[in-house]
């Protein structure tokens, strides 16, 4: 059953454990979720938080969300799933007890392996049933993401809300095989996949900027109004004091590598505008000496950084957005 058919009483958010399957111990897994049924007719949306156990902003930023939302009357309905992959998170993990990746499983199997039933119970009760839906990351392995969309701009339907998102940052991509947003794209279903941050870290300033992009998402695709959704940004979201991004997205990403062993030292952050050929940091070796510079070798906005200083040749240190595409 679809938890969109579920009945709720008044008007703020009903929470609520779905049990399935059992861990060791034969205790069921309870899975969390909130729905709020608008009074008027709209979207059922679904957000969903830590498919990837260890990514725990979307976690807060769907708590700071529902509290947002509580006395704001909906279109249509929203279910918030705040922590899809409970083992991983029970684990501090990125991944399933039997390491596997439960964003590569979907729309999973019902009597397959452990990932591949949990995959098949989140499809089943919280995504097959929905006409859009929002998946909630961070960085990973020590990468920290300036708070961004992707999605697949190919679709013209969310071509289209995305236009109406004002200032954000978007990277048209479809996703790889087996992830949520490639499965349901394969449907015809919208997902938007928002990165924000790190794991293991609440930043204010990285929650308020995801949770803008929530509302703003929330907005385009008419499940709250215009002047509601300007109330929740001044009054939750907050100020984040960076201009906003020219409506358009992205085509291309790079990830620039070390070329060398050493410490890295890097010389602009996530969120940065960088000209090909702009320095983007260095690695010296353990004389302190510089051993090499990283030169951006391309024109674009920086997505994403490794954190830790220590790198071998061919670690990830920058992801930088190029081939800028205007939306109208
Ligand atoms: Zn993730």
């Amino acid at each position: 059953m679809s938890v969109f058919d579920s009945k709720t009483d008044g008007s703020g958010f009903h929470k609520s454990l779905i049990p399935f399957e059992e861990d060791a111990s034969q205790r069921s897994w309870l899975m969390p979720y909130l729905i709020k049924q608008g009074r008027s007719p709209g979207r059922k949306i679904t957000i969903i938080a830590a498919i990837h156990g260890d990514e725990l902003n979307g976690v807060r930023i769907l708590h700071e969300l529902a509290a947002a939302l509580e006395p704001i009357d909906l279109a249509g309905s929203l279910c918030l799933v705040p922590v899809a992959n409970l083992m991983g998170y029970a684990n501090h993990s990125r991944y399933l007890p039997d390491r596997r990746d439960l964003n590569r499983m979907f729309p999973g199997l019902k009597d397959g392996s452990e990932g591949a039933r949990l995959a098949h119970f989140l499809w089943t009760h919280f995504i097959a049933q929905a006409d859009v839906v929002l998946d909630l990351h961070s960085g990973s392995y020590n990468r920290w993401n300036f708070p961004h969309l992707r999605g697949n701009m190919k679709d013209e339907a969310m071509r289209a809300w995305a236009s109406r998102i004002e200032g954000q940052v978007i990277l048209t991509s479809s996703g790889v095989a087996g992830s949520l947003r490639k499965e349901a794209g394969k449907i015809g279903k919208p997902v938007f996949l928002i990165e924000a941050g790190e794991t293991g870290r609440f930043e204010k300033k990285i929650l308020q900027m995801g949770l803008t992009l929530l509302v703003r998402i929330l907005e385009s695709t008419e499940t709250i109004g215009k002047e509601d959704a300007a109330d929740l940004i001044r009054n939750y979201a907050g100020n984040t004091d960076r201009a906003p991004h020219a409506p358009g997205y992205y085509r291309k990403a790079v990830w620039q590598r070390a070329t060398c062993a050493g410490l890295f030292m890097p010389a602009v952050s996530p969120g940065d505008r960088v000209e090909a050929g702009q320095p983007l940091g260095h690695i010296t070796d353990l004389f302190g000496e510089r051993r090499a510079e990283i030169l951006s070798e391309q024109t674009g906005f920086v997505l994403g950084m490794h954190l830790h200083p220590q790198v071998v040749p061919g670690r990830a240190l920058f992801h930088i957005a190029y081939e800028f595409k205007e939306l109208h």
